[in-house]
C-alpha cells in the first residue's frame, strides 16, 4: 500500500471525517474550468511543492493526450478557463499548441508561472510570448522579502523573480486590462504546534503592493494566499516533525461551512499528464480520481467519447480537504470568502 495512503487513513481516524462535517454530500456544479497538469517537470525544486516537481522529473503529456485535450477545449464551449500547470508548465510538452488552442477558441489561459523558467535557456521569449497571447498568469511569489523566498525556493529566486515582474510590467502586464498577473503566497511550512491560519488576503495584498512598488517600481493585480495542504513535499516535512495530525487538527477546528459553496473543486476537472481526471490538483497529487455516478474513473478520452463534461456527481474528499475549508477557505485563486 502506498506509504501516502497510510498517512491519511491514520490522519482520518483521530478526526471527523471530512465528508461526515458537511451537512450534504459534495457535489459538482457545471463544469466551467479544466486544469491541466503538464507534468512534473520543474527548473525548480521548492520544498513546499505539493507536486514534487524538480529538474530529474521527466513525466509530461504525450502528443496523443494533448491532441484529446485540444479537442475537449474545441468541442465545449462551457469551459470558460484553461488553467496551465505542472511542474513549470512552460517547460512541459504541449504548452504551446494549448495555449494557442485555448485562445483561438476565445477561453481564459491560466499560466501558473514560477517566473525563474524566463532565465533558462531556450524559455527567454516567454514573457513576450504570453503578452502576445494575452495569458493571465499567475505567479508563485511566497513572501515579497528574499530571506524568506530564497529560504523556500531557493537561492538567486527572489532576484529572478524581481527582474521577471519588471519584464512583465514593461510588455503591460499589471497595467493593460487584457494583461493580468497575479501572485500567490505561500505560507511556509509549519516546524511546530504554533500554527497560524493563512494571512488575511486582502491586507497582506496591500503590504506586497506597497513594498513591491516602493522598492522595484512593480505593479501586479491580485495576490492569492493559499493554505499550505498537507500532501507532496509539505506532507513529508509534517511527517518528519510529526506534525500531521495536530495540523490537520487545528484545520479541522477552523473549519468554515461558508468556504464549501465556493470550493474549487465544485466547478473544475484537474487533468494528468497521463489524460486522467480528478476533482482537483491535490486529489490529483494524492492519486484519488475522479469518479462518474457509475463509480468509473474519467479520462480524457472519456469525455470526448460521451460528448459530455458533466459525468461526476460527487466529489471525493480526504482528510486534507480541511486545508481549503479552514477560515477564510483556500484555492488556486486564494481565499474562498
Ligand atoms: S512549487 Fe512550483 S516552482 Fe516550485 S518545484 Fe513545485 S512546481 Fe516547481
Ligand atoms: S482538496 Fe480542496 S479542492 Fe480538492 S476535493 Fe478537497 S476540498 Fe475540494
Amino acid at each position: 500500500m502506498p506509504q501516502t495512503r497510510v498517512i491519511n487513513e491514520v490522519s482520518e481516524k483521530s478526526l471527523t471525517p471530512f465528508r461526515k462535517k458537511l451537512d450534504s454530500p459534495l457535489t459538482k456544479s457545471q463544469i466551467n474550468v479544466l486544469q491541466i497538469n503538464l507534468g512534473k517537470r520543474c527548473n525548480l525544486a521548492c520544498s513546499h511543492c505539493h507536486v514534487e516537481a524538480g529538474p530529474k522529473r521527466t513525466e509530461e503529456l504525450t502528443p496523443e493526450i494533448c491532441q484529446q485535450l485540444i479537442e475537449v477545449i474545441e468541442r465545449f464551449p462551457q469551459i470558460q478557463v484553461v488553467d496551465l500547470t505542472g511542474g513549470a508548465p512552460e517547460m512541459n510538452y504541449g504548452f504551446r499548441p494549448i495555449v494557442e488552442a485555448a485562445r483561438k477558441a476565445g477561453k481564459e489561459v491560466i499560466v501558473r508561472s514560477n517566473l525563474t523558467i524566463y532565465f533558462e535557456s531556450g524559455f527567454e521569449d516567454l514573457p513576450e510570448y504570453c503578452a502576445n497571447h494575452q495569458t493571465r498568469i499567475v505567479a508563485s511569489l511566497p513572501c515579497y522579502l528574499q530571506d524568506n523566498v530564497d529560504k523556500m525556493r531557493g537561492s538567486g529566486v527572489y532576484n529572478d523573480s524581481i527582474q521577471a515582474l519588471q519584464k512583465l510590467n514593461q510588455l503591460g502586464y499589471g497595467k493593460n486590462p487584457q494583461l493580468i498577473i497575479d501572485l500567490v503566497y505561500n505560507p511556509p511550512v509549519p516546524s511546530n504546534e504554533n500554527f497560524s491560519l493563512t494571512p488575511d488576503q486582502v491586507k497582506l495584498e496591500k503590504d506586497y503592493k506597497t513594498y513591491l512598488e516602493e522598492h522595484f517600481g512593480i505593479i501586479f493585480n491580485n495576490l492569492f494566499t493559499i493554505t499550505n495542504l498537507p500532501i507532496g513535499r509539505t506532507k513529508f516535512h509534517l511527517e518528519h516533525k510529526q506534525l500531521i495530525k495536530p495540523y490537520l487538527q487545528f484545520l479541522e477546528s477552523n473549519f468554515n461551512s461558508s468556504t464549501v459553496e465556493y470550493l474549487m473543486c465544485r466547478n473544475e476537472l484537474s487533468i494528468d499528464y497521463l489524460g486522467n481526471i480528478y476533482d482537483c490538483d491535490f486529489n490529483q497529487m494524492e492519486n484519488l480520481p475522479g469518479k462518474t455516478r457509475d463509480g468509473e474513473k474519467l479520462t480524457v478520452a472519456k469525455l470526448l467519447e460521451t460528448g459530455t463534461l458533466d459525468m461526476i456527481d460527487e466529489i471525493q474528499t480526504a482528510a486534507y480537504c480541511y486545508g481549503c475549508t479552514a477560515g477564510c477557505g483556500s484555492s488556486c485563486g486564494g481565499a474562498l470568502i
